[in-house]
């Protein structure tokens, strides 16, 4: 993908912002971490910007105020602490606020973040306000996947997909951001696409060193006896650290996906490289159903040693 194609859908809501003709209602969806949330707000900040040239500024009252999450006339449902999705009340209140006019200015900005944790009933509740926004309001939703939304929320806004980054995008804002040369090499395969993704990977101490727990257990098993020495050492490296097993499987599937996208980029055992497409789509289904499983509390040791038994019997396959 070029640069001009990837950065074009983004660069047509900040036309349309400049020339006034921005759609009332914007959805923002693609993978995790690829900018979303950033640029929803940069345009909905743009949207309450009162300065004469372009916009958002970035320097007058009200974007000033954005920053800070003060600006009245900027609205952000969100779930209550300890919740994880946003109910019919919170929704209900948005309502009840946006059916009088703004508090001080002529444009408010709405810019509900994850929408797909709107409850279904919720999302019912705000239809109504979306299929008729007022001139005064915009909204900004965004979404990691739109199978959650519902299609009549979806029939009333601006879908916008934003597509991962290309490497070249990510070496060089991983770099205008001061990171390494060689950290950012690092980082570029690992993230998919995503900066939001590399940029927590550099900034989060363990990954590394969870990243080697995988290379010495999972990707050390080459047969099904290597599976009792692989559970051994996965089980220490659990001991009072519960919280590791989901990561290892986040990681573990991140490298199976790297495997299938770009072979050369991944630094998983050269046996591992000349792994077969239909191998690794067998090892990450298994991933991924064992995160199922874990989230439905299943032993995370009985996973583990599943996948391993998967592995042994495809790497059996594509050695032969
Ligand atoms: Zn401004």
């Amino acid at each position: 993908m070029t640069k001009e194609t990837e950065r074009s859908r983004e660069d047509a809501l900040r036309a349309d912002l400049a020339s006034g003709h921005l759609p009332h209602a914007v959805l923002l969806c693609g993978p995790k971490g690829i900018g979303k949330k950033t640029l929803a707000h940069e345009i909905a900040m743009g949207v309450l910007c009162t300065s004469d040239g372009e916009r958002p500024c970035g320097h007058c009252k009200n974007c000033r105020r954005y920053q800070s999450r003060s600006l009245p006339d900027l609205l952000l449902p969100a779930p209550k602490t300890g919740e994880k999705t946003i109910k019919t009340e919170t929704v209900r209140a948005l309502v009840d606020t946006l059916a009088s006019a703004p508090l001080e200015g002529r444009r408010r900005a709405v810019v509900i973040e994850n929408a797909e944790r709107m409850t279904p009933a919720a999302q019912n509740v705000l239809l109504k306000t979306i299929e008729e926004v007022d001139d005064s309001t915009w909204f900004f939703l965004t979404a990691d996947t739109l199978s959650a939304i519902l299609p009549t929320i979806l029939s009333r806004c601006r879908i916008c997909r934003l597509a991962p980054w290309s490497d070249e995008r990510m070496r060089s804002a991983l770099l205008g951001a001061m990171i390494p040369e060689e950290e950012v090499s690092r980082l570029v395969p690992l993230s998919g696409g995503s900066i939001g993704k590399a940029l927590r990977i550099h900034t989060d101490p363990t990954f590394y060193e969870d990243l080697d727990v995988v290379k010495k257990t999972f990707f050390a098993v080459r047969r099904p006896s290597d599976i009792p020495s692989a559970m051994k050492l996965l089980r220490e490296a659990l001991k009072d650290k519960k919280e590791r097993d989901s990561r290892l499987l986040d990681i573990l599937e991140e490298q199976a996906e790297l495997l299938l996208r770009s072979p050369e980029a991944s630094d998983a055992p050269e046996i591992w490289r000349s792994a077969d497409e239909s191998s690794l789509k067998r090892i990450m289904e298994t991933v991924i159903r064992a995160k199922a499983f874990r989230a439905s509390n299943v032993l995370f040791t009985g996973c583990a040693e599943n996948i391993m038994s998967v592995i042994a019997e495809e790497i059996a396959l594509w050695q032969l």
